[in-house]
């Protein structure tokens, strides 16, 4: 029996309620009869077996009936009809009733709902309080206890009521655990359900690719041919009907991934004028087929560059644009984009499509968005159509962080608008940007290929004869040699004794698919074509393709159905310049979304920036395309930019003639942008920057690079040249191919090996600069003082004073500076200098020359923002110390070092 109820009241096929139920009245069951057998020999007695009674009367009776509310209130009347009773005959509050009182409560809140429960939890307590408040003031109506009972009494019933309490919470508390392993178990199998259903679609879109592929491919070499005006129009028809389940498996595909959460919005830096080209071209035509005018307006103070997911924010308007031409018959499409701007670099977009076409109920409108939803079916059954569309539009700009909204008037034409805020790149504006100077004419067009390379010789390699066909017969206007391979084994026989100049690789293949082959092409121990690019061939759209094939070293990728224009730029883009001979009507062909040749094939792998006080001659900044942040100079009218909005000389005549000025570093927004623009070229980033005590920069740059991934900021700890130096250490450790680490490692480890000491005329410009008091600037005039400025662990101070005039004390600064000859790396020298005269300098060189020569001395002079600070009659000698890690810094100087 007592194993029976047990497997009831843990069987998850039985409600929680009726367990519940059936628990807790078991549980105040057994609190009667605990009572009692314990308790004295009263009439109560025969009334609480009653009451057991009853109660198992009325649970049986309420789960065979199933109505266990019904049931439960009957008990609970019960409960509030025999309390008062017990509570008078069992001494009041000096008894064991109290106790129960509680448990009514619990029992309540357990098996009753809602309304019902409010309303007996209500009279539970009013009648808690009348009992006690009746026990009070009417003491005779309580059967008084005796003390020794009235403690037993309330001992039992704390220890029973405690007890039942405890059990009921236990119960509890297995029940939540399982329920939460339930739970955990049931959101595996979704995830697994979840994980089944990508597999099927993408294996299905990969399924259905393969023959499109060949569809399309072996219709345009109908379309090319010489063919009756019937044929054509019926090859045409083919094409247009294969273009649309293309898309329709891109939707389903595009669906699911954003379902499952993995449609990943990847933003990178655009030029928003080849967007507003690359949506016109494909739209205007389509208008114009249908006789519709294709009107376009675009902001022109728009910026040019701007960081989002260009591929998702074209697929949303492309797809809008389609759905205004397909539903209005007559009228205009229009584009319009405007910009608001939102802070320093970021801007508001608002995309507004328009048309004049069929517009859309008003009450339909609500559900335009729903997935597979098409509204007006009846009007709407001869067009095409899936009513995904605007689905994976609201998703994806939802996925964006924007807003999409609709204004239609039924028969009068719709509108879509788009908002999506992004970071802007590049300040300039787009400027006037007209239909007419975009599109480009396409109609009637007839093949042509795009160029001729009969001298490459190019591999194709997939596991199906078809596709070796069609990509064969799709190149051969192009007169490139090509071999074909039917799997990976076969590729590696022909590589071995072959040389490629470009490989064209399926992914999915069986026993050996592309990557595995292509590494093996990469490792081949005698092999022809360790080097060629290789372009992976796949029938699995998805943008994380792009990730995957980059990562694995593929050049590019081409997603089937390959069309021939597209398979020709990347081919044409892969191959050598020399190999290839442009057709004379070529025009550059455009490469979309399907077909990527891999940028990163023309990024360099890393690069080494700095700041523009690095004073470095700007022939060997380009010699090794050291890229600089520009700081900013202060003064009276205005902020300037070092160097390129202010020269030196122009700062130094300013504060000549008793105008202030000083530097400040770039902002963090200014870094940011200056960050995406250099990852643009590279794909990782090192920048040096001042010594983190004397300037905000390093902690700016270190804050600006914390949105990058690929971006790494060091603290020079020197300045001017001197940081120069450290830079050209690092650049030339880049360009030879160090890695990350070893680049910063090494621009660290070099701050205690080089020389980093300047000697200024005045103290002024410091003072006002802030670099030294106000009082050590007056001694320092007073005494004839010139101090000379140190870099210690990336904090500038003065090292020691020089006494005489300016020109006496350069000697002992030479030869002070200079003194521990034996342990100067002598290939390279900088002085750089502020508002020093040609005298001056030849001498300093003559000094240089008598002390310790050097094989390359560079006369720098210092930029505006370094000159701001230290005033005119400044120089340094900016050298490194010998070093264990010592690299051919003459090397790096094939500059213009006198
Ligand atoms: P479909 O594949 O049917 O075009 P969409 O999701 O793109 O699917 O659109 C859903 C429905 O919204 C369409 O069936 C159509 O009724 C309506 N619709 C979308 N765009 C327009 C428009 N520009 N003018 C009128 N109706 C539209």
């Amino acid at each position: 029996m007592i194993k029976k109820w047990r497997d009831i009241i843990f069987d998850h096929k039985i409600s929680l309620r009726e367990r519940m139920f059936r628990l807790v009245t078991c549980i105040s069951m057994i609190a009667l009869i605990f009572i009692l057998i314990l308790g004295r020999f009263t009439a109560n007695m025969f009334i609480m077996a009653g009451s057991i009674a009853y109660m198992y009367l009325v649970m049986r009776i309420s789960i065979r009936k199933e109505c266990i509310n019904t049931g439960a209130t009957a008990i609970v009347v019960l409960l509030l009809l025999l309390f008062p009773v017990v509570f008078f005959a069992g001494g009041g509050i000096y008894g064991g009733v109290p106790e129960w009182f509680v448990l009514c409560f619990i029992y309540i809140s357990i098996t009753l709902k809602g309304k019902r429960m409010a309303v007996f939890f209500l009279l539970c307590t009013i009648e808690t309080l009348v009992c006690y408040y009746v026990a009070f003031h009417y003491p005779e109506f309580v059967l008084p206890n005796t003390t020794g009972q009235a403690y037993f009494d309330s001992a039992r019933s704390v220890i029973l009521a405690g007890a039942l309490t405890s059990v009921l919470l236990l119960f509890q508390n297995h029940l939540y655990e399982e329920e939460n392993q339930v739970t955990i178990q049931q959101k595996k199998e979704i995830e697994e359900l979840n994980e089944t259903e990508n597999h099927f679609f993408s294996s299905m879109s990969h399924e259905i690719r393969t023959p499109i592929n060949t569809i399309i491919g072996l219709n345009e070499m109908i379309l090319r041919g010489d063919i009756s005006d019937d044929l054509a129009e019926n090859a045409r028809n083919i094409q247009g009907a294969s273009k649309m389940l293309l898309t329709l498996i891109n939707d389903i595909l595009d669906l699911s991934k954003i379902k499952s959460g993995k449609m990943e919005i990847v933003n990178v830096s655009y030029e928003t004028g080849e967007l507003f080209s690359e949506i016109v071209n494909m739209i205007w035509i389509k208008a114009r087929e249908k006789g519709l005018e294709f009107r376009l307006h675009v902001d022109p103070s728009i910026p040019s560059m701007l960081c989002g997911d260009e591929v998702r924010i074209k697929q949303v308007l492309i797809n809008l644009l389609n759905n205004a031409v397909k539903y209005t018959k007559e009228g205009s499409v229009t584009l319009s984009v405007r910009c608001e701007r939102l802070g320093l670099n970021r801007v508001r977009v608002w995309y507004s499509v328009e048309d004049t076409g069929q517009g859309v109920k008003k009450e339909n409108i609500p559900y335009i968005f729903d997935a597979f939803k098409r509204v007006d079916e009846k009007k709407n059954r001869h067009i095409e159509g899936t009513g995904l569309g605007l689905s994976i539009v609201r998703q994806l700009v939802e996925l964006m962080g924007g807003k999409i909204s609709v204004n239609s008037v039924y028969m009068n034409g719709s509108t879509f608008l788009v908002m999506l805020e992004q970071d802007i790149i590049s300040e300039k504006e787009l400027g006037a940007f007209t239909l007419a100077s975009r599109t480009k004419v396409r109609e009637g067009e007839q093949y042509k290929h795009s160029f001729e390379a009969p001298d490459a010789h190019l591999l194709v390699v997939d596991d199906n004869e078809m596709n070796l066909m069609v990509v064969s017969k799709l190149l051969s206007d192009t007169k490139i040699q090509i071999d074909t391979a039917s799997s990976g084994n076969e590729c590696l026989r022909l590589t071995q004794y072959q040389h490629y100049d470009c490989i064209l690789m399926d992914h999915l293949m069986p026993e050996m698919d592309g990557i595995e082959c292509l590494h093996a092409i990469h490792s081949q121990p005698g092999g022809l074509c360790q080097t060629v690019p290789v372009i992976a061939l796949t029938a699995n759209a998805g943008s994380d393709n792009q990730q995957l094939y980059r990562k694995e070293g593929f050049s590019g990728y081409l997603a089937k159905p390959i069309s021939g224009a597209l398979l020709e730029a990347a081919v044409m883009s892969i191959l050598p310049r020399e190999l290839v001979q442009l057709s004379e009507e070529a025009s550059q062909s455009e490469i979309g979304k399907d077909v990527l040749i891999f940028e990163q094939a023309k990024r360099i792998s890393l690069m080494v920036t700095t700041d523009s006080v690095c004073d470095l001659p700007d022939s060997l900044k380009k010699e090794f395309g050291i890229y600089v942040c520009p700081y900013y100079i202060c003064t009276e009218q205005g902020r300037f930019l070092d160097n390129s909005e202010l020269l030196a000389d122009e700062m130094l005549a300013h504060m000549a003639e008793g105008g202030q000025g000083f530097s400040q570093p770039p902002d963090v927004e200014d870094y940011e942008r200056f960050f995406a623009q250099r990852l643009t070229e590279a794909q990782n980033v090192i920048h040096i920057t001042m010594a983190k005590h004397v300037s905000n920069g390093y902690h700016n740059a270190v804050e600006a690079a914390k949105s990058f991934e690929n971006v790494t900021v060091v603290d020079s700890g020197h300045l001017s040249s001197s940081m120069g130096l450290s830079v050209l250490y690092a650049a030339y450790m880049a360009e030879n191919h160090a890695s990350r680490e070893e680049v910063v490692g090494t621009v660290k480890r070099l701050r205690r090996y080089i020389s980093s000491a300047f000697i200024i005329d005045n103290t002024n410009a410091m003072c006002r600069a802030g670099q030294i008091s106000r009082n050590v600037q007056i001694l320092c005039d007073a005494l004839l003082l010139h101090p000379v400025i140190v870099l210690r662990k990336s904090r500038m101070t003065v090292g020691s004073m020089e006494l005489g005039s300016f020109h006496h004390v350069i000697k002992g600064y030479v030869r002070k500076a200079l003194k521990n000859a034996r342990n100067i790396d002598r290939r390279i020298l900088f002085i750089t200098y502020a508002g020093m005269d040609e005298k001056s300098l030849e001498y300093i060189q003559e000094l240089v020359r008598q002390y310790c020569p050097f094989e390359r001395v560079y006369l720098q002079k210092a930029s505006s923002a370094i000159a701001s600070n230290c005033g005119p009659g400044s120089f340094g000698l900016l050298f490194m110390k010998k070093n264990e890690a010592s690299i051919s810094l003459s090397e790096m100087s094939r500059g213009d070092g006198r």
